[in-house]
């Protein structure tokens, strides 16, 4: 499980001198283990700096982040097992698919380091588990913005993750391209069972994928819980009206 505790994000204001914004405000919960998690909510309401948190990509201004037991707040992104998957793919363009994937592979050391040819093997079987192993040896700039997007989340899980951590991986899809990437995303999930923090301002995206979601608004939590649930049962009239609860 990843647990949040106390966990505060604060930035100098980068409209108002001297001002403060919290992005993230006293965050108190727990992601379980194997679960797809939908973190939601509107424009600027601190979902990427939740995930860059919980990446090391970002230190918090005050609390802690537990990994299982192991207190993972001080730790750099590199020794954290998260795999990250971002909006702009963001791929080496001068290598192939095959070198983007293994990236994360070569520079183990000691026992995990691998020969060539495992990491090939481990490049093929995980470009299969996102349906891209047809392309190893195409440049990104050869491939669709989703096989794109397919080959930075084979980059991601190759070295298979303790959290699969994504920041509005499908908007920059086209809308048939969401859809269908939604679902393969949910099938890998379920494949691998890697606990997963899927980041997203749409309320449609979150519901049809998560087994939980977490709805937020200007850096606080407001509601936890099974997309159907939380639905059913908004706790406020921000989550009813973010959802699309009848009234
Ligand atoms: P979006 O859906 O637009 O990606 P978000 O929910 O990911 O938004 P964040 O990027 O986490 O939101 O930003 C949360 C708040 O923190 C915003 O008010 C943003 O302006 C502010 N913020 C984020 N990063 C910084 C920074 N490095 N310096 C100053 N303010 C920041
Ligand atoms: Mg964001």
């Amino acid at each position: 499980k990843v647990v949040l505790e106390n966990l505060t994000k604060q930035f100098a204001s980068r409209q108002k001198k001297g001002e403060v914004v919290t992005a993230v405000n006293n965050f108190n919960f727990e992601i379980p283990d194997g679960q797809l998690i939908g973190l939601l909510g509107p424009s600027g309401c601190g979902k990427s700096t939740t995930l860059n948190l919980i990446s090391g990509l970002e230190t918090p201004t005050t609390g802690k982040i537990y990994f299982g037991d192991e207190d993972v707040t001080n730790l750099p992104p590199e020794e954290r097992g998260v795999g990250l998957v971002f909006q702009n793919y963001a791929l080496y363009p001068h290598l192939t698919v095959e070198e983007n994937i293994i990236f994360p592979l070569q520079n183990l050391k000691g026992a995990q380091k691998m020969t060539k040819e495992a990491m090939h093997q481990k490049a093929v079987e995980t470009a299969k588990l996102v349906q891209i192993d047809g392309l190893m040896e195409r440049k990104p700039k050869e491939l669709s913005g989703g096989q794109q997007q397919r080959v930075a989340i084979a980059r991601a899980l190759v070295k298979i993750p303790k959290v699969l951590l994504l920041d509005e991986p499908l908007s920059n899809l086209d809308a048939r391209l969401r859809l269908q990437t939604r679902e393969e995303l949910r099938r890998i999930q379920r494949e691998t069972g890697v606990t997963t923090i899927f980041v997203t301002h749409d309320q449609e995206e979150a519901m049809s994928i998560s087994d939980l979601i977490i709805v937020m608004k200007d850096g606080v939590v407001h509601q936890i819980g099974k997309p159907q649930e939380v639905y059913d049962e908004p706790v406020n009239l921000f989550v009813a009206q973010f959802l699309g609860t009848p009234q």
